[in-house]
């Protein structure tokens, strides 16, 4: 992949502005600064390496060179998606995971922010948002996607079991087909954000559905439940040993299946 395929690629798609770096910190930094500055909906950067890649809390996000997809979208938000926000983060995930369908894979949502094959992690998600006067001004949809073996982390750094396309797959797609596929689906899903149709798809996507599971939220605080399912918002809803519901909110949280 280059600026060139890239560019080719996505013409369909129509996108507001496409910036690609061969190498960069992070795509999100370049992202937020664009949006600053006036990039218009629908923006993409993009980057055959990032050197500072970003998870949650400053967690690192592992891009080595031409073997992923590192790539931030910048999305002005449109009046019916306002009252959704909290819906951004399953807006990516729903839409890589369609792109992961599409290639005949069935990908699980672990939530809120990861994607799994086969139980490991391929992509990761991060949302941050450029606020105005206290109105989102543009929300920053960042998405790093595992493609080659070579993007792996080394096994000692990961919190949770990693995994590529090219593992699931036997090959290694595309990247700029990839790429597509999710932002065609992401351009789909984003006019239904605001139906119940989006949660329920969001939440039939759920990794651990069903099973207990254990949530860590940070350092100390600890729920073990039925993971049930989700609220409109997007919070997770828990089933704990009282048979009580309990909504984990997005924040420090990490899920897993119970040991
Ligand atoms: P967890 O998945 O442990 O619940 P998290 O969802 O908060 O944590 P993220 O912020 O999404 O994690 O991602 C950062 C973490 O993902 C890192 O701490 C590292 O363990 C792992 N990681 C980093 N790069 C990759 C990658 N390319 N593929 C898979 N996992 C990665």
């Amino acid at each position: 992949m280059n600026q060139s395929t890239l560019k080719k690629q996505l013409a369909k798609l129509n996108p507001g502005g496409l910036r690609w770096f061969d190498s960069v910190g992070s795509t999100n930094d370049e992202a937020l600064a664009w949006a600053t500055e006036g990039a218009k909906d629908f923006s993409l950067v993009v980057a055959d390496e990032q050197t500072h890649g970003r998870g949650r809390l400053d967690r690192k996000w592992f891009t080595p060179k031409g073997s992923a997809i590192a790539m931030s979208l910048i999305l002005r938000p449109s009046a019916p998606m306002r009252p959704h926000l909290s819906r951004t983060v399953g807006l990516a995930a729903l839409s890589i995971s369609d792109a992961c369908l599409t290639l005949g894979l069935s990908p699980k949502i672990k939530w809120p922010n990861d994607i799994l094959l086969g139980g490991k992690k391929v992509a990761g998600i991060l949302v941050e948002t450029v606020w105005s006067g206290g109105e989102a001004d543009s929300l920053i949809i960042g998405m790093g996607i595992n493609t080659s073996r070579e993007s792996l982390p080394p096994v000692e750094s990961l919190r949770f079991p990693a995994t590529s396309l090219e593992d699931e797959l036997g090959h290694a797609p595309k990247r700029e087909e990839f790429i597509f596929l999710t932002l065609e689906a992401l351009a789909k899903w984003r006019n239904q954000m605001d139906g119940d149709g989006f949660i329920e798809a969001w939440q039939e996507r759920l990794a651990f559905r069903g099973e207990v599971v254990q949530i860590r939220a940070g350092d100390d605080e600890r729920i073990s439940g039925i993971l049930d399912g989700l609220d409109s918002d997007g919070s997770l809803r828990v089933r704990d040993e009282h048979d009580k519901i309990v909504s984990v909110r997005f924040g420090d949280v990490s899920l897993r299946p119970s040991a």
